[in-house]
């Protein structure tokens, strides 16, 4: 296999070629006018087009299926080189908006969700991701052509403001040296220039990976996923909880470098009889007590043979308004893409 191109930021080019100045060319080749082939790079001497084409590629994943859904949201299923398979989402967030006069008054809102891993090794039981284990990591480069195929395949222009999720198959933590490689290359200003703080990375809680993030101080947003208030449950629903329990998440939280516009964003999973009572919700206020911080609740995708239930939406609304009473902002996440299988936790490995 020859080596992934989109595994370079600006600056590993740059060491890679000479004059210097070349790496900023062939960035513009790749992320703007998206050729498919170095040999296409027309102002890129013939010699040097043909060295790169030898050592080597751009694209390495195929898109084999696209689901579109009622919403607008697409998901995609990348086969990746050694014939593995990941998915990543494109969210439709808000529509394209005109004015009377049939001018653009707001362009559309995208959102990717992206893997950084096939499989996952954290092994959450109400996760379909888990189901499937742990395969490999991704490389960088695989991370990036995610969003770059699909900005391809969309025809999304590079200056479009567009925010990534880490948040479709594995654990991005689980392969922090890639995922940094990755963030890194998607806030390059001569690619696609997605500004590191409209990127966020969630994460079931590896504390001293946070750590770690935390010292890089990318500038990116981070998203735990708490989904209990008490070690005992959430051990049962995250056995990564016996390593990393809550205490030492909300330590290592409280030592990230907290973008305060942005806030840290708790992930709770919602499960119906699990942790949906206003107890769980009491205790979740003083977890977050003097933490910049945010609730996003979620429903629970049930899928075929999961052993938890949906929660009501009774149920989850009294739950946000205890949080909101109490001064904790919070939100629901709409479940995009429900229809084809591409919300949360519905990704997994496939066959075709
Ligand atoms: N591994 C990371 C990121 C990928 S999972 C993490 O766990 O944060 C992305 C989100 O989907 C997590 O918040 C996860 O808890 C949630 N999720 C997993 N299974 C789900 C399901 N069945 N229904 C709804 N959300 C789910
Ligand atoms: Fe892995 Fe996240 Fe699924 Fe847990 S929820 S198994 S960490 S992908």
């Amino acid at each position: 296999m020859k080596e992934l191109i989109l595994n370079y930021t600006r600056e590993d080019l740059e060491s890679k070629v000479k004059p210097k100045f070349r790496a900023k060319q062939i960035y513009n080749w790749i992320y703007h006018k998206r050729v498919d082939s170095f040999l296409d790079m027309k102002n890129i001497p013939q010699n040097l087009r043909e060295e790169l084409n030898e050592k080597y590629t751009i694209y390495s994943s195929q898109i084999v299926s696209k689901q579109i859904s009622k919403d607008g949201s697409i998901k995609y299923l990348f086969k990746l080189h050694d014939g593995h398979t990941v998915e990543a989402v494109l969210l439709l967030m808000k529509d394209t908006q005109y004015n009377e006069d049939g001018s653009v008054k707001h362009l559309q809102k995208f959102t990717v969700c992206v893997s950084s891993q096939v499989g996952c090794k954290v092994g959450c039981a109400f996760c379909l991701t888990a189901k499937g284990g742990f395969i490999r990591d991704l490389e960088a480069g695989e991370i990036v052509e995610q969003i770059l195929q699909i900005y391809k395949d969309n025809n999304i222009d590079s200056n479009r403001r567009v925010n990534i999720v880490y948040m479709g198959m594995g654990e991005p933590l689980d392969n922090l040296v890639n995922l940094t490689k990755a963030i890194k290359v998607f806030s390059e200003q001569d690619g696609l220039a997605i500004s590191t703080q409209r990127q966020t990375v969630s994460t079931s809680g590896l504390s001293s990976k946070i750590e770690k993030l935390a010292k890089l101080d990318l500038g990116i947003n981070l998203a735990i996923s708490l989904h209990a208030v008490d070690d005992e449950l959430r051990q049962k629903l995250m056995p990564i909880n016996k390593a990393y329990n809550i205490a030492s998440i909300m330590e290592a939280v409280r030592n990230f470098p907290i973008n305060l516009r942005k806030k840290v964003m708790f992930e709770y999973l919602i499960i119906k009889d699990i942790n949906d009572d206003l107890e769980s919700a009491k205790k979740l206020v003083k977890l977050l007590n003097g933490i910049p911080s945010k609730v996003n609740l979620i429903y629970f995708n049930p899928y075929e043979g999961s052993p938890f239930k949906r929660p009501t939406q009774e149920d989850v609304k009294k739950f946000q308004k205890y949080l909101l009473d109490k001064g904790v902002i919070c939100t629901i996440r709409e479940s995009k893409g429900l229809d084809i299988s591409a919300a949360c936790g519905q990704l997994r490995e496939q066959n075709f």
